[in-house]
């Protein structure tokens, strides 16, 4: 054993940190925060979900009150939309989560075997993999032979596949929650265009879906780290030409057959 590595020893017995290093070099890491990059991912999930739900409801109600006034028409057409629309995002994402899992699965199996017939190869294995993402060769047999003492599955995962098994996601829970994104983002303009007089229940219904796209497109820039004026900016001009789109269709429409 060098020395180098006996320091390292002695200092693991001790447990802590080196003397060499000054701690208050380091940022304090919040382990309750820690894993937080998850859950906004998932919160950014859902953000865009409502806004699905915000701009094709609204597109569905714009486009069939430009065609007709009859409100038990456009009521019925906004009811379709919003469950149709939940269910396809559902389904959509309740698939790809599944698909996700599957393929972590494999891998999660496929390590579990290799870890089993060859523990040796497999240690080696980790040091290479630690010294190919920059580390140095004491370093990787140091960090692979403490990970292997501890959880080399978790190991291997990580450094190969970037999984965490105890982060998978169940495809149930993900098909759910967008499912309940896309409902709450749909009620605003089914809402808006139900409840406004006849006369002005257009108007109404873009101004509420416009300023609820102003309001995730805010949120949703927020979460990820960037400014909101442009996301904002971006999907209210979307939006706004989505509805105006399709209510000179149904316009078209609506007079044609009239
Ligand atoms: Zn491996």
């Amino acid at each position: 054993m060098s020395n180098k590595e006996k320091t390292i020893e002695a200092d693991a017995k001790r447990g802590g940190a080196p003397d060499y290093l000054d701690q208050s070099d380091f940022p304090e890491v919040d382990v309750e925060t820690h894993g937080m990059g998850e859950k906004l991912n998932r919160l950014r999930a859902a953000v865009l979900g409502a806004n699905d739900g915000i701009v094709s409801t609204a597109a569905v109600v714009v486009g069939v009150a430009g065609a007709t006034t009859n409100s038990r028409e456009i009521f019925t057409a906004g009811v379709a939309a919003l469950v149709g629309g939940a269910i396809s995002m559902a389904l959509g994402e309740y698939v790809s989560v599944s698909s996700q899992r599957d393929a972590e699965k494999a891998a999660v199996d496929s390590e579990r075997k290799l870890q089993a017939k060859d523990p040796e190869a497999e240690f080696h294995h980790l040091v290479q993999a630690y010294k190919i993402s920059g580390l140095s060769s004491e370093t990787a047999v140091a960090v692979a032979r403490e990970r292997t003492q501890t959880d080399p599955l978790a190991a291997h995962l990580e450094i190969h596949y970037g999984i965490d098994e105890e982060d998978i996601v169940s495809p149930w829970s993900a098909g759910i929650a967008s499912f309940f994104a896309f409902f709450v983002g749909a009620l605003l303009p089914l809402a808006a265009i139900i409840l406004a007089p006849a006369a002005t229940r257009v108007i109404v219904c873009v101004a509420v879906t416009l300023l609820a796209l102003a309001i995730t497109g805010a949120i949703s820039a927020k979460l990820g780290g960037a400014k909101p004026g442009r996301a904002v900016v971006r999907l209210v001009i979307g939006g706004g030409l989505a509805l105006a789109a399709t209510f000179a269709v149904g316009s078209l429409f609506g007079t044609a057959v009239a």
